[in-house]
């Protein structure tokens, strides 16, 4: 069953293919300041049925940090697929939703593992 990701201006609003069940909490300094908690699609995944006041936020270029321009929502995230081991960068990416934008959901059924981003990146 799809679930929907909204902001809280309604500007952004994700379909995604199921109900996420597991996320990703990290403690790097965007991570935290942010208050994204994170779901992993392939990017082909989910529907980004509106994006009125979508912008982007990047620091090395290759995580793309997407948010909304108006409410001031993180929304989602693009990036390479770094969990696939990779030396280089990985051109497979990967797509993050932050599943705190989803409606009429429970946060607590989510199985949430912490990464340790501070320190690892
Ligand atoms: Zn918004």
């Amino acid at each position: 069953m799809t679930s929907i990701a909204t902001c809280h201006c309604g500007g952004t609003r994700i379909e995604l293919p199921d109900t996420p069940t597991h996320a990703t909490s990290c403690t790097c300094t965007f991570c935290t300041k942010s208050g994204g908690l994170w779901s992993y699609y392939p990017p082909e995944a989910p529907k980004i049925l509106s994006d009125t006041h979508g912008a982007v936020y990047s620091v090395t270029g290759y995580n793309k940090h997407h948010f909304c321009a108006n409410c001031g929502c993180a929304t989602y995230g693009v990036s390479p697929d770094w969990s696939l081991g990779d030396t280089e960068v990985p051109e497979k990416l990967k797509f993050a939703i932050n599943t705190r934008l989803l409606d009429d959901f429970d946060l607590k059924a989510l199985v949430v593992t912490e990464i340790d981003g501070r320190n690892l990146w």
